[in-house]
């Protein structure tokens, strides 16, 4: 039923001219990590907020009250604050918010061999059970263990997960081994060394795209091994400011870092999204691959000043960012200079007409803004759908198999098992 409802609405909210709504909400910037890539890590100083319970209700009824279909529920380290957390998931749940997300660094999966390690999983895993979530993302940056846990800082952390997953899944939670791409991923990359950053190894770019698409199969099959059964790839999010290629993005959500790990140039980046996106087909059939491959193909293409032009992101549109630090609105967590203030007052119906932007490449708008574009489009300028259609097949052959697949794989609901017979066939 619960389905059909949000059928429904997301229907009226395209037929309206709008993508249904998406709003993360940054509950803290505390994390307890060390990732190179990240300017939240704890040894970064900075003084440290969280939204008060009050605060996140009221942001919780308002994005009900304004049709937000998808509430994510990020940090720092989201998992630090659980009990508060378990209680807002419930809170946007009873308020009619279907799709609710939220994830962890880990920290928790230490010290599997010390006492107490299985009942403090059981806990988790029975307090989320009791909760709405849909999807729960556990994120790691490395195929290679020991890689993985020297980057967050938290020692013996696979197999903390490796044990805990058949207990998540007994509880009929599937959670989503969440990668954000970096040189580390695998042995292969790795053996490419951090470059300086704005350097491109023209010379070598060949090499670079078989090291990461080996890079990326080897991560899926991480996955697999491990006994995950959705896997998203969070595209590398390196943001210098003032940088002329980023446009003039100024991060308030310090997910970004200019690390020479997760520093790609140009060229680079169109290696790398090819790379991913041949190594995708070569596991649908095993795990839910949320990345569509639409998304990627026109990310390599924006990088290569190539048609086609990806659609605009809905950032700033009908997806949004509320920040820890001072409880406001953004377009996305990387257009920090353009607070929209409280998102109670936020008029929505202004928003309609917002930048169109693709400075960035942040999987979590730019990759349903790809999806739901065409929708858009046809239902706006049926015309130019249809010219776009015409002109790239390519294009039009994977928005279509990136539809049935999302099909096939439930729509990636993390509360159901996968279903290999359907997504046998990919
Ligand atoms: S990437 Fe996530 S886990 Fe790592 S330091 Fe940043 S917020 Fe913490
Ligand atoms: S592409 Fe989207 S997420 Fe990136 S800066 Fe623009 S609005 Fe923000």
């Amino acid at each position: 039923m619960n389905g059909w409802i949000s059928a429904g609405r997301a229907a009226a909210a395209l037929l309206r001219g709008r993508v249904p709504g998406q709003l993360v909400i940054q509950l803290t910037d505390r994390c307890n990590a060390r990732c190179p890539q990240c300017g939240m890590r704890v040894t970064e100083g900075f003084d440290r907020s969280r939204l008060s319970m009050d605060e996140v209700r009221r942001l919780i009824d308002a994005a009900a009250e304004k049709g937000v279909q998808a509430l994510s529920f990020t940090g720092g380290e989201p998992m630090m604050l659980f009990d508060d957390l378990a209680v807002l998931i419930r809170y946007a749940g009873a308020a009619g918010i279907p799709y609710i997300r939220t994830g962890t660094n880990g920290y928790f999966f230490m010290n599997r061999h010390r006492p107490g390690f299985r009942s403090r999983i059981a806990r988790i895993v029975e307090t989320l059970a009791d909760t709405p979530i849909r999807n729960f993302w556990i994120s790691v940056d490395s195929a290679v263990p020991h890689v993985h846990e020297a980057m967050r800082g938290f020692p013996g952390l696979v197999e903390g997960i490796r044990a805990s997953l058949p207990l998540f899944h007994d509880a009929g939670i599937y959670p989503s081994l969440n990668l954000g791409i970096n040189r580390n991923i695998s042995e292969a990359t790795m053996a490419i060394g951090p470059t300086a950053g704005d350097a491109d190894p023209a010379a070598d770019l060949d090499a670079f795209y078989e090291r990461f698409r080996t890079g990326f199969r080897d991560f899926y099959r991480f996955a697999v091994e491990m006994g995950f059964t959705i896997v998203n790839s969070c595209y590398p999010m390196s943001i210098d400011e003032g940088d002329a290629d980023e446009g003039d993005l100024s991060a308030v959500y310090a997910a970004s870092a200019v690390d020479p790990v997760i520093r790609f140039s140009g060229a680079e980046k169109v290696q790398l999204f090819r790379a991913l996106f041949d190594a995708i087909p070569e596991f649908r059939s095993q795990l839910r691959i949320f990345s569509p491959r639409t998304s990627v193909y026109t990310l390599c293409r924006q990088y290569e000043a190539a048609a086609p032009a990806p659609y605009p992101c809905r950032g700033g549109v009908d997806f949004f960012f509320v920040n820890a630090a001072d409880g406001n609105t953004y377009p996305c967590g990387y257009r920090g200079d353009e607070n929209l203030g409280k998102f109670w007052d936020l008029d929505l119906a202004d928003r309609r007409n917002g930048t169109a932007c693709t400075a960035c490449d942040w999987e979590c708008f730019r990759d349903p803004s790809e999806l739901f574009g065409p929708v858009l489009e046809g239902i706006s300028h049926p015309a130019s759908l249809v010219r776009r259609l015409r002109k790239d097949a390519t294009w039009r052959a994977l928005w279509r198999e990136d539809l049935r697949y999302y099909r096939a794989c439930g729509y990636f609901n993390g509360r159901e098992a996968p279903d290999y017979d359907r997504m046998r066939h990919f």
